[in-house]
C-alpha cells in the first residue's frame, strides 16, 4: 500500500504526533485542541502536545463537571470527552461583525466586511481561517455534518461558514471512554468513526501510541510525512475493545423510534409544565449544544457618528426576546420554550434538516445548573405513548 492511500492505517508516537503538528503549522494551519484550562477542557489554539490536557479525565453528571487525574502512567492524552465549548465556536463564531462603516472626510460612509473567507475575532478584525482541529470525537464530526447542511445546502447558503469549512482540516479520535452523560450510542452517532475525517486517530494510552488512518487525500499526504510503522491486526483489535469499552460505558439512551411523533403530538403533555418549573431558561443548553445555531442580529454606532457596524451574536431560544413579534413574546413561559427547544431539536429539525439535531453528546445535561436530563424528558414521552 503505498503511503499516499486513503484508508491507510499505521501505528504512530507521541513525536510522530508532534511532527504531525509541526506539517500542520508549516503549511499554515492554526492547529485548535483540547486544554485544561480554568478546571475545564477548552479548545484553544496549540504549539505542540505538551498542550493537550495529559493526564487529566474529566467526570460528568447532571448539573456538575469536575476534571481528575487519570490512572494511566505516564498519562492519556486524549482522556477526557467532550468539554463545554465545541468546534461550532471555530465554524460559526458567536459574535461576527457583518459589516462596519466609517464616515470619510467628505462625509460619505465607506462600507467594509470581513469577506468570506476571513473570520472574524470579537472586535471584528479578520483572522487567518485555516484551521486545524485536533480531537474532534464521533458526537461532534456528527454535529459538524449537521452544521454543514444548516448552513451549506438550501437556497441561502452562509458564505463564511462554507469558507471556513472548507479550509478546516480535521483530525478525529475515538473515545476509549465516555461520561455519564454521554449518549451518542443511542444517538448512533458514535463512539466508532467511519467518515468525515482527514486524519482518525486512536490512542494506546499504555504504549503512548495511536493508531491513525487517512481519510482524505490531504489526510494521507500529512500522515506521510512522520514515521509510522504499519498497523497490526493486533492493533486494530486494541482499538475496536477502546470504542466497544467508550459504548459499554453509557447509560443513558433515547427511544428514537418515533420520537418526532410523540413530541409534535403532545403539546400539551404535562411534562412540558413540569420541567418548566426547573428551568431557569438560562440559555445554558443551547450555548454549549454542538448543533444550535440561532442568531440574532443588532446594530450599533460610536457615540461620534463615525462609525456603525451591524453585528451578528449567538442567540438563544429560551430567552424572552427570541420570540418577540408584535405585541410581544409568543412563547412566554418557561414551559413554552422548553418544549420549543426539545421538540425542534428532536423532531421538527428532522421536517427542515432531513436529520435530528441532537448527536448524544451530553453537554447540555451537564451544564444545566439545575440539572435537567433530556434524556429523561424525552424518556416521559416515550412511557407516555407506550402506557
Ligand atoms: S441537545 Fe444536548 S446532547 Fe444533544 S447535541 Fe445538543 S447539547 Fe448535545
Ligand atoms: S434546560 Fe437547563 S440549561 Fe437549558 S435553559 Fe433551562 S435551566 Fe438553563
Amino acid at each position: 500500500m503505498s503511503s499516499d492511500q486513503i484508508g491507510q492505517t499505521s501505528v504512530i508516537d507521541g513525536a510522530a504526533l508532534q511532527g504531525l503538528l509541526d506539517a500542520l503549522a508549516a503549511q499554515g494551519y492554526t492547529v485548535i485542541a483540547p486544554v485544561a484550562r480554568d478546571g475545564a477542557i477548552g479548545l484553544e489554539p496549540i504549539s505542540g502536545i505538551g498542550d493537550l490536557p495529559r493526564g487529566w479525565t474529566d467526570v460528568q453528571a447532571p448539573g456538575r463537571y469536575r476534571l481528575e487525574r487519570d490512572h494511566c502512567d505516564p498519562g492519556t492524552y486524549f482522556g477526557t470527552t467532550v468539554g463545554p465549548q465545541s468546534w461550532k465556536r471555530f465554524l460559526h463564531p458567536p459574535r461576527q461583525v457583518l459589516w462596519t462603516a466609517r464616515r470619510q472626510d467628505d462625509g460619505d460612509f465607506v462600507v467594509s466586511s470581513p469577506g468570506a473567507a476571513g473570520t472574524t475575532d470579537r472586535h471584528g478584525d479578520t483572522e487567518s481561517s485555516r484551521q486545524a482541529f485536533l480531537g474532534v470525537r464521533a458526537c461532534e464530526l456528527h454535529a459538524i455534518a449537521i452544521q454543514d447542511r444548516v448552513f451549506e445546502d438550501g437556497p441561502f447558503p452562509d458564505v463564511g461558514y462554507a469558507a471556513r469549512r472548507a479550509t478546516t482540516f480535521l483530525i478525529a479520535v475515538q473515545c476509549g471512554q465516555a461520561a455519564e452523560t454521554c449518549f451518542c450510542a443511542a444517538m448512533k452517532t458514535g463512539p466508532a468513526i467511519a467518515s468525515g475525517f482527514d486524519l482518525l486517530l486512536t490512542e494506546f494510552p499504555a504504549r503512548s501510541e495511536f493508531l491513525a488512518e487517512a481519510g482524505s487525500a490531504r489526510g494521507a499526504a500529512l500522515l506521510a510525512k512522520v514515521a509510522r510503522r504499519p498497523a497490526t491486526e493486533d492493533d486494530h483489535a486494541t482499538a475496536r475493545a477502546a470504542v466497544a469499552r467508550a459504548a459499554a460505558m453509557q447509560t443513558r439512551t433515547i427511544d428514537t423510534t418515533r420520537i418526532r411523533e410523540r413530541l409534535q403530538d403532545q403539546p400539551q403533555h404535562p411534562q412540558w409544565e413540569s420541567v418548566g418549573d426547573r428551568c431557569l431558561t438560562c440559555g445554558n443548553c443551547t450555548m454549549v449544544c454542538p448543533t444550535c445555531f440561532c442568531t440574532a442580529v443588532s446594530d450599533g454606532s460610536d457615540l461620534s457618528g463615525e462609525t456603525a457596524w451591524r453585528v451578528r451574536e449567538w442567540d438563544s431560544c429560551f430567552t424572552l426576546s427570541f420570540s418577540h413579534l408584535h405585541g410581544g413574546s409568543v412563547r412566554r413561559t418557561n414551559a413554552a420554550r422548553y418544549r420549543q427547544w426539545m421538540t425542534h431539536k428532536l423532531a421538527n429539525w428532522v421536517d427542515q434538516f432531513g436529520t435530528g439535531g441532537c448527536v448524544g453528546c451530553g453537554r447540555c445535561i451537564t451544564w444545566c445548573p439545575v440539572g435537567i436530563d433530556i434524556t429523561e424528558v424525552a424518556g416521559v414521552f416515550t412511557a407516555a405513548e407506550d402506557a
